[in-house]
């Protein structure tokens, strides 16, 4: 009984000193949204899409583990369509390009509340 009791308030004496402690320290958050986080240049976020670029192989299509992504080719014309329901970030359709068309910007502010928008096309000259 004693011991509980000894072992507890050691527990509560630790964590109080592990909160003074990082009290002192700078933060390491950011007032979002009012304040914008600095975003390291290797981020995953929305893609870009070269259509000049693309061949029409569809390799992202194949190396993408969550299938969030579609290319439709209509003679030399491509597009891309990507649904961010389904994405995950993973860049693979990225970095398996062989030609570079795909590329992932510093863009995070995806969120929505209309689920239609989640699905975006690139490609088309009037959806850029
Ligand atoms: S992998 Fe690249 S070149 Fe091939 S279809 Fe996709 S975007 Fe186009
Ligand atoms: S980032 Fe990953 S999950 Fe998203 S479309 Fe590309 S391959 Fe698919």
């Amino acid at each position: 009984m004693m011991r509980d009791i000894l072992f507890h308030i050691k527990s509560l004496i630790a964590g109080h000193f592990t909160v003074f402690k990082h009290s002192f320290k700078p933060a390491v958050t950011v007032e979002y949204p009012d304040e914008k986080p600095i975003i390291p240049d290797r981020f995953r976020g929305k893609h870009t899409f070269d259509e000049n670029a693309c061949i029409g192989c569809k390799t992202c299509m194949r190396v993408c583990p969550a299938s969030a992504v579609e290319i439709f080719k209509d003679g030399n014309k491509k597009t891309i369509l990507f649904d961010y329901k389904k994405c995950i970030f993973c860049g693979n359709c990225k970095y398996y390009c062989p030609k570079s068309a795909i590329g992932m910007s510093k863009q995070y502010e995806l969120a929505t509340d209309k689920v239609e928008d989640l699905k975006i096309e690139m490609g088309k000259k009037d959806n850029e």
